[in-house]
């Protein structure tokens, strides 16, 4: 019996797409590369922007065209009607986090086969990414309205999962040698609040489910552990803390969309009324080796050159280490599409180009002092000549690589290798091998 799977959209996505799977191939499902080998196709949709939701509709157009029992889950899987009046011979539609639905919709369309050998799978469920490292979710929804997003209005408010049983999944990840979790969530800093920190328990001892507490006990795994979406709320500090300590990776994935606090506000964003750049030079106080990853927002509405300059001054002084930047779109559904004063498309190009060359450069330098220092690499890719890996400065998909020129035969994917900075790139850093491990 075999399941086809189109995995659309973010890492959150993509952590639902593995439970999903998980729960087949627990039930003897096998999965197919192939629309024309597969029983039924799910499509984990995205629907975050009106790109991601044209390319979710094309993939079930041609899900339906190629194969004709489809099944439809996630973000835009929360608009059933809408789907249903463009293809209603989908079969089942459900919204995100709908495991149980999914599952039972292929039982339903495709009958699972009997034979009790099949249903074995590896306690931690089926990974779609490599071996080494693995998305763990640790809650879902957002109690904030950023008046860019349609998040909250398709996945919910905060609803956090319980600190043992993220610990529990942490550890048996770790334990089928996964080296690198990366933890998310839409607000990961907001984590338990929901739950009012509800206490669990985990290697004999109460843990709060509680920002700090899950770091601390994330950081005696003995493996990276790397967050994403943070906000620089003050009770952060602690947790910068615990990366001074080496517990968990110096290194925080903090999207702040702007330095304005005008357009702070208007974009209804978290921490709004901090100081960041007071607050990120006391965690750089606390912690000099920390690397901050930031993405913004330009062209937002009512934005003005003053804004914008604003925003290029911030970045000047706060030296992040890597940022990414978006041309504001309007999202179907979003509350700031009623904003008056809309960027032009060759305003929002020319901020566009100018941010990032500023960046570039301030990326460069701080890149150009990793040459003749050795740094630690988890290795991505083998390929004939040389090997690719991250440092503890590089979340997968998103920041640079380190290439290792000439590594022989000493390494393999998944390994830990002691790297020589031998010169650096606007992006990425280029070494050779001076020590590996497993
Ligand atoms: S914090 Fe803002 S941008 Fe992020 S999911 Fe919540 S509402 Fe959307």
């Amino acid at each position: 019996m075999k399941v086809g799977f189109v995995s659309l959209g973010c890492p959150k996505a993509l952590v639902d797409s593995e439970r999903i799977i998980t729960q087949l191939r627990a039930r003897g499902y096998q999965l197919s590369r192939d629309y024309h080998d597969a029983g039924v196709v799910i499509i984990n949709t995205c629907g975050f922007i009106d790109a991601a939701v044209e390319e979710s509709l094309s993939t079930i157009e041609q899900a339906l065209t190629e194969n004709g029992k489809v099944i439809v889950t996630g973000c835009l899987g929360a608009k059933a009607d809408f789907i249903r009046q463009r293809f209603p011979q989908v079969l089942h539609i459900s919204g995100s986090q709908a495991y149980e639905q999914v599952v039972q919709a292929v039982q339903q369309h495709l009958p699972p086969p009997t034979d009790p050998f099949t249903s074995l799978i590896p306690a931690t469920g089926i990974k779609l990414t490599p071996r080494h490292y693995a998305y763990l979710k640790i809650a879902e929804g957002c109690n904030h309205q950023c008046t860019f997003c349609i998040i909250p209005s398709m996945r919910g408010k905060l609803a956090s999962r319980r600190i043992d049983q993220v610990l529990h999944e942490a550890e048996q990840l770790a334990q089928a040698g996964v080296k690198e979790l990366l933890i998310i969530a839409q607000d990961t800093s907001a984590y338990g609040i929901d739950l009012h920190y509800q206490t669990g328990h985990w290697h004999e001892r109460s843990w709060r489910s509680q920002f700090y507490d899950l770091c601390q006990a994330l950081g005696e795994l003995g493996i990276w552990v790397r967050l994403h979406y943070v906000y620089p709320y003050p009770h952060v500090d602690t947790v910068i803390e615990l990366m001074a300590e080496h517990k968990i990776l110096p290194y925080l994935d903090m999207p702040l969309q702007h330095a304005n606090s005008r357009l702070l506000k208007l974009m209804k964003r978290p921490a709004k009324a901090t100081n960041t750049l007071q607050r990120l030079q006391h965690w750089r106080t606390l912690c000099p080796e920390l690397v901050l990853r930031s993405t913004f927002i330009v062209g937002f509405p009512g934005e003005t050159d003053q804004d914008f300059a604003d925003l290029l001054t911030f970045l000047e002084q706060a030296q992040l280490n890597r940022v990414g930047c978006f041309q504001y779109s309007p999202v179907a559904g979003a509350t700031a599409n009623q904003l008056p004063n809309p960027v032009p498309a060759n305003i929002k190009q020319q901020r566009y180009d100018q941010l990032m060359q500023l960046q570039q450069q301030i990326s460069m330098d701080w890149l150009q002092q990793k040459i003749n220092t050795q740094q630690t690499v988890l290795i991505d890719q083998i390929e004939t000549d040389h090997a690719i890996g991250r440092s503890m400065a590089d979340a997968p998909e998103i920041d640079g690589l380190v290439y290792i020129e000439s590594p022989g035969d000493h390494l393999a994917v998944g390994d830990w290798a002691t790297v020589q900075i031998t010169h650096a790139d606007a992006y990425d850093l280029h070494g050779h091998l001076a020590n590996s491990h497993q």
